[in-house]
């Protein structure tokens, strides 16, 4: 077999489950199947949702490949759902740029990150603004944080009336931080908030929608972050590229999860994710597969070998390669653990499963834009959710019309001269009668 990493498709190998049984396509893994391998029993995960794993080690209590989740399953009270909004560093329809959506049993709710086209999935994933008031960031880097202007315009318009809270890291220097990082966010979407400042954005005593909250936290420490109604969020180092960037652990009611945000192998992980329910942790295809990917070099093709230089010097600053995750999953040894940042794409699936079962052998599954993750102290169960392409916003939390601030503009023609009314159409004009 030639180097299924090259670009050429991927093909089975003794290892490969995918070609027994089932009669599903490789693509359909993608689509329906949970990208998820080596818990239980073959036949625990429904429509052969195995990819390259070796034959599965018994781990009770994970189970994939279950029906499609629909968004709004109510959550029982002693559950975690861990749901992936956004699973890649380049935006692609089935995989936008990074963000984890936390919900807990006690009503709690918690985003991390929130890199470029995630809005439209927590939209058809049925998250209303209010539920996305704290937004933890691992770092500032474009695939993370972009659509934050999105998060932060529109909230105050539907139903976030409280102000937003952003939790990040510092920098080295004060303008590198969360901080500034937030008053430049309020500053470049001025015109925004005023022009939708006709609506109610305001919750009487609680503030104002389009208020920012900045959280930062030193990037150097390994301390808590937030801690209220029994959870607890901590941060730790990260390696990623330039000073600034943390990951945290999130614990409630005996349950945790790990979000890696981007890092390159560090043993602050393996100190602070040990014994973890869930491990979510980056990783990356190798320097020769990425190069080729994003350039559509291949070996022989001039500037090749350029792309593979390039690529390796960003993925040596700043990335885990896959066999990597395996021995940080060995050695860490969460109950499920989950890559992401990474292109599921045909011919990578199988590679990286491969790559980290040379290390670890227990329940993983490689994310892709859908993937809800249900956690409860007996059981994780991993599905794929059911997500309307065409998705209104959900129903927004009502509030008493008492309990809201006036506007700050009186109507919604108030913020436009006189020269530019007197040049509207009358309705009468284009209003056939009848
Ligand atoms: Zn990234
Ligand atoms: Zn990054």
């Amino acid at each position: 077999m030639t180097d299924p990493r090259s670009g050429d498709a991927w093909e089975p190998t003794a290892h490969d489950d995918r070609s027994s049984g089932s009669g599903m396509t490789r693509r359909s893994f993608i689509r329906g199947g949970a990208l998820l391998a080596g818990a239980a029993t073959a036949g625990a995960f429904g429509a052969g949702g195995i990819l390259g794993a070796p034959p599965a080690q018994a781990s009770p209590g994970v189970t994939a490949g279950l029906p499609p989740f629909v968004p709004g399953t109510k959550l029982e009270p002693d559950q975690m759902r861990i749901s992936f909004m956004g699973t890649s560093f380049l935006p692609r329809i089935a995989q936008q740029c990074n963000s984890v959506f936390v919900e807990l049993g006690n009503n709690d709710s918690f985003v991390f990150d929130f890199g470029s086209g995630v809005s439209s999935k927590y939209v058809a994933m049925g998250v209303t603004y209010s539920r996305m008031r704290r937004v933890f960031l691992t770092h500032l880097h474009g695939d993370h944080m972009s659509d934050l202007i999105t998060l932060y315009c529109f909230g105050p318009s539907m139903d976030r009336k409280t102000p937003l809270h952003i939790y990040g890291p510092s920098g080295d220097s004060p303008d590198e931080g969360t901080r500034a990082f937030c008053k430049d966010l309020y500053k470049l979407t001025k015109w925004h908030r005023e022009a939708f400042s006709f609506l109610q954005t305001g919750l009487k005593g609680h503030g104002d929608g389009y208020d920012i909250v900045p959280h930062q936290l030193p990037y150097m420490r390994t301390a808590v972050a937030y801690q209220a109604n029994g959870v607890t969020i901590t941060h730790f180092p990260a390696i990623h590229d330039r000073d600034g960037s943390i990951s945290y652990k999130l614990e409630w009611n005996g349950l945790s999860m790990v979000f890696s945000g981007d890092t390159k192998p560090s043993d602050y992980m393996l100190k602070n994710a040990r014994g973890v329910d869930v491990l979510i942790h980056e990783m990356v295809v190798p320097a020769t597969v990425w190069a080729t990917k994003n350039s559509g070099l291949h070996p022989g093709d001039e500037g090749y070998a350029e792309a593979v230089k390039i690529a390796k010097t960003v993925q040596e600053s700043s990335h885990t390669p896959e066999q990597a995750l395996g021995y940080i999953l060995k050695k860490t040894h969460p109950r499920l653990g989950v890559g992401t940042h990474f292109q599921a794409n045909d011919d990578t699936i199988g590679p990286a499963y491969e790559a980290v079962r040379t290390w670890y052998d227990g329940p993983f599954a490689i994310a892709v834009d859908g993937l809800v993750v249900t956690l409860s102290r007996n059981e994780i169960r991993s599905a794929y959710a059911d997500l309307d392409q065409y998705a209104w916003y959900p129903k927004p939390k009502m509030y008493p019309p008492k309990a809201l601030k006036p506007p700050k503009y009186d109507g919604p023609l108030a913020q436009l001269n006189k020269v530019l009314l007197r040049h509207v159409i009358p309705e009468k004009d284009y209003t056939i009668p009848g």
